[in-house]
């Protein structure tokens, strides 16, 4: 069975690090692993389907059906999308708030089931890996005008506004919970939260040696 593609490229990049430290060469060394590899491909021949349908469903389905069955990627151009993930967040007063139904048990879990089944985990005494650098946008931007879109799209609810003891809401970053998604990095309407690699082998199917 075919491995899944971060896992691969997790992969490659251990083998990139490993090459480092034994031969001395460059970690430029992983984007010669990745060219070469299938990941490579099958990204390339699938690069303009998202954007495609920046320009509507009829047109976004031409180009993808073009590109899937005639072109296999051999498109002379790549598409690009119109401005940035954390530029295309609109203000929550524009949107009304979806009723997701519960989690089932069966198909679906709820977030603490889901993650104690990553088994992540980080050490307690690490730097926080999980950095704003205006520790004052969560309450005075992104939670009154987007309603605290960080608390919604992280899959692992790192971020909660909780109330402090005036009652008020404060962002609370249970940075331990952490599954590297990065999606808080690429996301946030500010570009206010700094990623940082966590230290050691901390995250998701974290084990202890
Ligand atoms: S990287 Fe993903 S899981 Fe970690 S805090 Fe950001 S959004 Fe949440």
């Amino acid at each position: 069975m075919r491995l899944k593609t971060l896992d691969f490229a997790g992969m490659l990049a251990a083998e990139a690090a490993f090459s480092v430290l034994s031969e001395g060469s460059s970690m430029e060394v992983y984007w010669d692993f990745l060219r070469k590899s299938w990941i490579w491909k099958e990204l390339k021949k699938s690069r303009n389907y998202r954007p495609a349908f920046d320009y509507g469903l009829l047109p976004g389905l031409a180009i993808s059906g073009l590109e899937h069955y005639l072109f296999k990627g051999r498109l002379p151009f790549t598409l690009k999308h119109g401005k940035p993930d954390h530029e295309a967040t609109n203000v929550a007063k524009l949107h009304t708030p979806i009723e997701y139904p519960r989690a089932d048990g069966i198909l679906s879990f709820d977030v603490p089931t889901s993650l104690h089944r990553s088994n992540t985990n980080h050490e307690h005494d690490q730097p926080a890996h999980l950095r704003l650098r205006d520790p004052t946008i969560p309450e005075s931007v992104n939670l009154p005008e987007y309603a605290g879109p960080e608390s919604r799209y992280c899959p692992a609810r790192v971020y909660e506004y909780v109330p402090d003891e005036k009652g008020e809401l404060k962002l609370q970053i249970n940075a331990q919970n952490c599954l590297h998604c990065k999606a808080c990095d690429i996301k946030d309407p500010k570009q206010n939260i700094e990623w940082t690699v966590p230290e050691g082998g901390g995250g998701p199917g974290y084990t202890v040696m």
